[in-house]
């Protein structure tokens, strides 16, 4: 690398440089040049589904609205969707009898 071709400054989270050559009269690269606009959000960037062990109500009331905010922002299809609902509702009826019981009411007679 020679002084009309300085070194990329950024530096990876190693600490490494990127030590590509800079674009002329810039401090960055082509790839780390803050005017570079980020990648198109695919599907294969969203974060993995996690469903957590369905082991009580509130479990999966989560599962259930995350699979909601899915549909919502068009990141899980309907079909998927139907499917871990169906899922989640086997899950349910496998809970423990007493979580599927609600809860007495309080007696307000006087
Ligand atoms: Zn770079």
């Amino acid at each position: 690398m020679n002084a009309s071709c300085p070194p990329c400054h950024h530096l990876h989270p190693t600490g490494n440089r990127c030590g590509s050559p800079a674009l002329r009269g810039e401090q960055f690269c082509f790839y780390h040049h803050p005017t570079r606009r980020p990648p198109v959000r695919t599907r294969l960037s969203n974060p993995p589904f996690y469903v957590p062990p369905i082991a009580d109500p509130e479990t999966l009331q989560i599962a259930l609205s995350e699979i909601l905010r899915r549909v919502a922002d068009k990141t899980l299809d309907t079909r998927r969707a139907r499917l871990l609902v169906t899922t989640l509702e086997m899950a349910k009826d496998n809970l423990p009898s007493y979580l599927n019981q609600s809860a007495p009411s309080p007696d307000l007679r006087p």
